[in-house]
């Protein structure tokens, strides 16, 4: 970080900056010119709160050099992250980690009857969600606790681990429990409670890019779960909200790039939401892993006309079966595979 200080400023403003800075236990180097002082923060200047120190007197901006993001940075994890979501199945190595399922789980037939289907295709986890995030609250609200229970019967039924949407800290020792991963769902990106929360739980965690989050917001968002101790972060790029309204989202396909730029964390993509159509999702997904994403999460439903979430954007398992045969072929063009 670097502070430059107002041109006239006094001693004690001076004075003052720079303990400020050094409350956070870094070196403070002062470089002085013949019109400006210029701080420099040696040493990890993260904990340094950048708008309390505009407003101090004497202080004329502030700007950061290095990312506010540590844990998160391959600056200081050089290597991929490959992190284990069930025995044998893990996302961020060779192996691309392919999640599918329908949005929510609506019955017992229903999740095992799809479970079976994205088993025998080649998926390696189950998707569906049991709490659900609706816009309108007259709308399905997801099965809750039952929902759970089915989830766990196809996991038995099949071997699939399972992914599933936490929204409420309440629920947080249910689904460490009872849960493979935990998904964080784009709404709740920023709720930082949840946030810390999870960063003291011994699951995997699918974080989703919030509706309108920048890649630094999402990053800063997996560092608070990962400065509570919990290291086993997957990231989700499902869509952001732009002005176009084709699709229901935006897949930001260069957010990928970046982020496996910034960040050892491994990248999954959401085709599903991002596009919110179903004859989109299987040239998005074969994009996506072009593009270098560790993986898929797909809505499949066995009749997606009769879903109660998202028919529009799901496939049907025949489609998914296709689907993968395609993404086995883009992965070897890449060096990957599934
Ligand atoms: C979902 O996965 O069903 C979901 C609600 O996703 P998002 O949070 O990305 O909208
Ligand atoms: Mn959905």
């Amino acid at each position: 970080m670097v502070v430059i200080m107002k041109p006239g400023h006094t001693r004690e403003e001076l004075d003052r900056a720079i303990k400020e800075m050094e409350k956070s236990g870094v070196n403070v180097m002062i470089s002085r010119g013949s019109e400006t002082t210029i701080l420099g923060a040696e040493g990890n200047a993260a904990g340094i709160d950048t708008e309390k120190m505009e407003a101090l007197p004497g202080v004329e901006r502030v700007m950061r050099v290095s990312e506010p993001y540590k844990k998160a940075n391959r600056k200081y994890h050089p290597d991929d992250s490959v992190i284990e979501i069930a025995l044998g199945v893990t996302v961020g190595g060779k192996k691309l980690l392919v999640v599918a399922g329908p949005c929510s789980v609506e019955s017992e037939e229903q999740i095992t009857g799809v479970a079976k289907s994205v088993k025998e295709a080649g998926a390696q986890a189950l998707r569906g969600g049991a709490f659900k995030p609706r816009t309108s609250p007259y709308s399905f609200q997801g099965m809750g606790y039952a929902g759970l229970d089915l989830l766990e019967k196809a996991r038995v039924r099949t071997g699939l681990p399972v992914v599933t949407e936490l929204m409420s800290t309440d629920d947080i020792d249910y689904f460490a429990e009872h849960v493979d991963v935990i998904q964080v769902g784009a709404r709740n990106m920023q709720n930082f409670d949840l946030l810390k929360r999870l960063g003291k739980v011994d699951k995997p965690v699918l974080l989703k890019r919030g509706l309108s989050a920048t890649i630094e917001e999402w990053l800063m968002s997996a560092e608070y779960i990962l400065a509570g101790g919990n290291e086993r972060v997957i990231l989700c790029e499902r869509g952001v909200r732009t002005f176009e309204n084709f699709t229901r989202n935006t897949l930001d396909l260069s957010a990928v790039l970046a982020v496996k730029k910034q960040s050892h964390l491994p990248v999954v993509v959401d085709p599903s939401h991002a596009s919110g159509q179903a004859w989109m999702v299987e040239r998005l997904s074969l994009a996506a892993i072009a593009a270098g994403a560790d993986g898929l999460i797909i809505e499949v439903h066995n009749d997606p006309v009769h879903a109660l979430c998202d028919g529009q954007q799901s496939i049907t398992p025949a489609q998914f079966g296709d689907l993968m045969g395609k993404v086995g072929k883009i992965a070897a063009c890449v060096d990957r595979e599934v």
